[in-house]
């Protein structure tokens, strides 16, 4: 059993401080947020995952897990220290590090006996040498290692990703850090999960070049999409098709409203910037991230059209806010640039999404919210989905056409079925579906 302490109680310190704890370690999750800590310590849980709140409940009861918002005492008692602070975009595109510096900085002020210094946040190669230089600058005296361990969890399915990941990539300089951390990670590695040991660099580079692989693969799948609608294809079959290919993979051949959340946007400029940087542009990723930003605005162009160009004072239902099922998380959702593009043009907007309203609302305060998607969708002039929950799945397409005043729908998540949205008379329209049967 290790003494472990996560800084940093957000999406991926919560869940990880968690599935650890789990594991049979003594972890404090530790943040700057004192309502953050405040909350968790009253058992309400700050972010929407599916099986977090039971698991992490055990695990305070077993006394393994606590939360805490004194840093310096959870540094102090820790053995490894796990870094998972965020590490937004800056303006020019890199990745901010400013919370990673002062984590650092923490460290290297409470450094009272040999620490594994392991990051979890997505850091640009280069950050794991900075953080090592930080916490020397401060204590030169007292041994410390340090690890590079990216996360690879999806929000929504966070819990099983953890307990279930495809590998684990250690990178360290250190072979006593690397066997600790590895060791951390014991159940997982009796369960014969691939681990990756390599550099810290070889680390850091592994998760941008994930990240932007999947991003890549959404984009080149959505403009396929978007050739299939004009040459009369269906990009469903294109999809399927080449997924049979061992060499493709099905996954992330989705088309949609272009990729969002809190990693493939920022991770994509990150990584064009490192590019730039060294002189090594990353031309493919700077096409993606174009592709990605023109197709949220596709989605506005083609509800313009549907509703004939004229949306002013009309209402448009919009089913789904977060940037993916299963969670409460909006950053960078579809619907952050959907509907201001949809505002601009004078549009009454009624939103519903079963988790992540109340995070919408700090953005979008005065757009109507409802508590269902048939009060949502009553008497709008359009409807719009924008996530595919599955309660969105199973809409009752009679019921939608008898609640809205005009029947036309855009199903930017093709969750609808073609035949029964033609079958019931709609106006409608998908990605890259246009022609289907
Ligand atoms: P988040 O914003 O949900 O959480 C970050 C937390 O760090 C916040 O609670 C914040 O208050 C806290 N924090 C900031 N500065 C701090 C400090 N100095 N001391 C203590 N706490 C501090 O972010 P997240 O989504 O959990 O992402 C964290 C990192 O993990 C990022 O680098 C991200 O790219 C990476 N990552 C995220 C995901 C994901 O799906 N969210 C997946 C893999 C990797």
């Amino acid at each position: 059993m290790r003494k472990i302490a996560f800084i940093g109680t957000g999406y991926v310190g919560l869940v990880s401080g968690v599935c650890i704890a789990e594991f049979g370690h003594d972890v404090t999750c530790v943040d700057i947020d004192q309502s953050k800590i405040n909350d968790l310590n009253q058992g309400r849980i700050p972010i929407y995952e599916p099986e977090l709140e039971s698991l992490l409940k055990q695990n305070v009861l077993k006394e393994r897990l606590k939360f805490s918002s004194n840093i310096n005492e959870a540094i102090k008692s820790a053995d490894i220290i796990f870094i998972a602070v965020g590490t937004p975009q800056s303006e020019d595109g890199q990745a901010n590090l400013t919370a990673i510096e002062n984590v650092a900085k923490s460290i290297g002020e409470n450094l009272n006996q040999y620490k594994v210094v392991c990051t979890k946040s997505t850091v640009p190669v280069g950050t794991g040498k900075r953080i090592e230089t930080i916490i020397k600058s401060i204590n030169d005296s007292i041994e410390f290692d340090y690890v590079s361990n990216p996360e690879f969890l999806r929000e929504g399915a966070a819990i099983k990703d953890f307990l279930k990941p495809d590998r684990i990539v250690i990178g360290s300089r250190s072979e006593k850090a690397s066997k600790i951390i590895k060791d951390v990670y014991r159940p997982l590695y009796l369960n014969e999960t691939p681990i990756v040991s390599t550099t810290v660099e070889t680390s850091e580079m592994i998760k941008y070049a994930s990240n932007a692989f999947l991003a890549l693969k959404i984009s080149y799948i959505n403009e396929i999409a978007n050739l299939c609608e004009k040459v009369e294809a269906d990009v469903h079959v294109v999809a399927k098709a080449m997924g049979k290919d061992g060499r493709i993979s099905p996954k992330f051949l989705h088309p949609g409203p272009g990729y969002g959340g809190s990693c493939f946007p920022k991770d994509t400029e990150a990584l064009v910037k490192a590019g730039r940087n060294n002189n090594v542009p990353i031309r493919t990723i700077e096409a993606a991230i174009q592709t990605n930003k023109s197709q949220k605005l596709r989605m506005v162009h083609k509800l313009d059209r549907l509703m004939e160009n004229d949306m002013k004072g009309k209402t448009i239902a919009v089913l789904g806010l977060a940037f993916k099922p299963q969670t409460d998380d909006i950053r960078d959702a579809a619907s952050r640039v959907i509907i201001p593009e949809l505002l601009k043009k004078d549009a009454i907007i009624n939103a519903y999404d079963p988790i992540a309203m109340e995070n919408f609302k700090i953005f979008h305060p005065k757009i109507n919210y409802f508590k269902n998607w048939e009060d949502t969708v009553k008497n709008a002039d359009a409807l719009i989905i924008l996530t595919e929950w599955n309660e969105f799945r199973g809409l009752d397409l009679s019921r939608l056409k008898s609640l809205l005043k005009s029947p036309v729908v855009l199903d930017t998540k093709n969750i609808l079925s073609i035949n029964q949205l033609q079958l019931h008379g709609f106006t409608f329209d998908n990605v890259g579906r246009r022609f289907s049967q």
